[in-house]
């Protein structure tokens, strides 16, 4: 079933093994976990604790909170205002070293933080944000006495709705270090690079433009750190990025900004970008006031103007044509995976076995629920397939026509912990892509101002030179490394739950799951 125009064979004699002629001594990163708490003094909390001017500043406090909340700086007389995002709140009342008890003085009161009401949205809701934060703080799961809800949220649809069927007890005894989370990307057998990724998941394509270079840049360096991949978005990437070149995977999109040869062949994995499932039909938008002459340079365009990427293709409107644009990026670079990302339609199984058999290694299905707040709410919900749908819809339609273990099938849009992985993972996919989650780890309210001038308030999305300043590399870095450490605890208690020895076992595993709207089971 699969043709090329051109077999590999052939190809190693039309070009030479290494056509790579500026390549970069490559960088390594540790995956060491390292405290990253928040670059905010007052972090936003689920509680707050208010101290009265009846406070005399006794120490008892101190003395019993386990978490820190309390601080009386060495030479000090009084204390600092409570560090209220430590405290675990209503957990503490029933316990011994509740302070509000504790008090002598009766100074102390805890109240539920207001502004949580505002936080978030039904997708990534208070408790959701918050738990990732303290992730990308502690590189470790939440700890259950802080009582976040955050391993669905409340959007009465999607991954929200699915559940695991989780046995009283796991099957079979496992240990953590005999579970292997890695996964293949590269299953053709062509003679390209088997690359294997020791995560199942790698970071979404977020332009230069889009986001800070600091943003970018701390993704691919936590990428790396964890032997995984991450995006550089439509635009081409920033010569500070190339010690990272071998966890990069670069894209070619509509408006091939930033597409050279030169950029082609030093990166292991190129991306076609068709579609985005945040706005498919609508192409690609980077406002004036974002293209400052760092992004300029990089995009090969003209400072301050607003730059299009057309949709779709204007040169693929076939599977032939699709063909020819992988035999292009195939010739240019001869080590390269070649991904397809397109978004859900309908026929969304069609296109994947079309893009299979014109030579592509990963099929990237991008659903609708993910997109930074630039994607325009009436495209996210109403235009392409919920990504639940697509991943198992293309996988049964794979190994019906027996391609399934020729290529390898990423799931993205709207994945935001090792929960929604494992689901996908179970639906059919062999791995996902994530964004909006690493843009949390770093910060991120969902405030949905992504697209708004220059001016992302936390310093993430956005190119404007002071706002840029907020974020330091290493601390940006940490944050993205502990949060990825934090899931893959996760994804292994799910897997050992569910009695399985790897990430692979788990593909296609429907049986494992359980929508709320077939059962009254509300599940584990
Ligand atoms: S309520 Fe408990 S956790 Fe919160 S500050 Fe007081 S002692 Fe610490
Ligand atoms: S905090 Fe920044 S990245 Fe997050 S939604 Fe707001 S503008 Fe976008």
């Amino acid at each position: 079933m699969e043709k090329s125009s051109v077999p590999e064979k052939e190809l190693n004699h039309i070009l030479p093994a290494n056509t790579l002629k500026t390549r970069m001594p490559q960088v390594a990163v540790s995956r060491e976990v390292k405290p990253a708490p928040s670059r905010y003094r007052n972090e936003i909390a689920k509680f707050l604790i208010f101290r009265s001017d009846d406070c005399v500043h006794c120490g008892k406090c101190a003395e019993v909170c386990p978490y820190h909340v309390h601080v009386l700086k060495p030479g000090y007389k009084y204390f600092a205002s409570p560090k209220s995002h430590l405290c675990i709140g209503n957990a503490c009342e029933q316990a011994d070293h509740f302070c509000v008890r504790a008090c002598p003085q009766k100074a102390l009161r805890m109240v539920e933080n207001p502004m949580i009401k505002a936080l978030g949205d039904y997708r990534w809701p208070a408790d959701m944000l918050l738990a990732t934060w303290k992730m990308a703080e502690t590189g470790s799961p939440p700890p259950p006495e802080c009582e976040y809800d955050y391993r669905v949220g409340r959007s009465e649809g999607g991954f929200d709705r699915i559940r695991f069927k989780f046995p009283e007890k796991p099957p079979v005894p496992i240990r953590d270090d005999e579970i292997d989370t890695g996964i293949l990307l590269n299953r053709r057998d062509d003679g390209r690079p088997r690359l294997r990724i020791d995560v199942p998941w790698y970071g979404g394509g977020m332009s230069f433009g889009s986001v800070s270079n600091v943003t970018q840049l701390a993704k691919v360096r936590a990428a790396a750190a964890w032997n995984s991949f991450s995006c550089s978005g439509e635009g081409g990437y920033m010569e500070r990025m190339r010690p990272y070149d071998d966890h990069m995977i670069t894209q070619v999109a509509t408006g091939l900004f930033g597409v050279r040869e030169e950029t082609i062949q030093r990166v292991p994995i190129i991306e076609f970008k068709y579609a985005q499932g945040a706005k498919p039909g609508l192409g690609g938008h980077l406002l004036g006031d974002k293209n400052t002459p760092a992004v300029a340079k990089i995009r090969e365009a003209v400072v301050g103007i607003s730059l299009f990427s057309p949709f779709p293709f204007h040169s693929v409107y076939s599977i032939e044509d699709h063909m020819k644009h992988i035999d292009w990026i195939k010739h240019v670079n001869r080590r390269a995976l070649i991904s397809t990302k397109v978004s859900t339609p309908t026929d969304v199984d069609m296109v994947a076995v079309g893009s299979y058999s014109a030579g592509t290694h990963i099929i990237h299905l991008d659903g609708g629920y993910g997109g930074t707040g630039a994607a325009p709410d009436i495209a996210k919900k109403n235009i392409a397939m919920p990504i639940e749908y697509a991943v198992a819809k293309v996988h049964r339609f794979l190994v019906d026509e027996g391609a399934r273990d020729k290529v390898t099938l990423i799931a993205s849009g709207g994945i935001r912990n090792a929960h929604d992985i494992a689901k996908a993972i179970a639906l059919g996919a062999d791995g996902v892509v994530v964004g909006t989650a690493e843009l949390v780890a770093l910060g991120c309210i969902r405030c949905s101002r992504c697209s708004a001038g220059r001016g992302c308030p936390r310093g993430i999305a956005t190119t404007d030179p002071g706002l840029v300043t907020q974020m330091e590399l290493e601390w940006a870095t940490q944050r993205i490394v502990n949060l990825y450490s934090a899931w893959r605890q996760e994804l292994v208690d799910i897997l050992k739950r569910l009695g399985l020895r790897s990430v692979s076992e788990l593909v296609g595993r429907t049986d494992l799951l359980m929508h709320l709207d077939y059962t009254n089971d509300e599940g584990r």
